[in-house]
């Protein structure tokens, strides 16, 4: 079977298990996967660091009740977090860092912060 190099997709001569052409394909391709990864990883991070300053700036005093219209307003992107934290009662609250958010009534949700995570 004839196979190609995953990086230059040049026909590849020799063992069967090889992949590329020579060194400097796999290094090109190995690159590539690596700065592939960063970019989704810091498109995350952008993300939650955003979630972050908006629930600093809606909870001013380390708890407060906010819309969630207010929330989507300011670009708060809810399918992203960092952690889930469950109360003995089963309520959970989604935290991004240290900042928490719990739905409650009405379209409401509690915001919160907590240092000790
Ligand atoms: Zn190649």
């Amino acid at each position: 079977m004839e196979k190609q190099c995953l990086d230059c997709g040049q026909k590849i001569i020799g063992r069967a298990d090889k992949k590329f052409c020579d060194d400097q394909c796999r290094s090109n391709y190995n690159n590539r996967l690596r700065a592939e990864d960063q970019t989704t990883i810091k498109k995350i991070n952008h993300i939650l660091l955003k979630n972050r300053k908006i629930l600093n700036e809606l909870n001013p005093e380390g708890k407060v009740k906010v819309t969630k219209s207010k929330m989507e307003k300011a670009g708060f992107n809810f399918a992203y977090f960092t952690h889930i934290y469950e109360t003995a009662k089963g309520a959970q609250y989604k935290f991004c860092y240290e900042f928490g958010y719990l739905p409650i009534e009405n379209d409401y949700f509690l915001v919160v912060k907590s240092n000790d995570i």
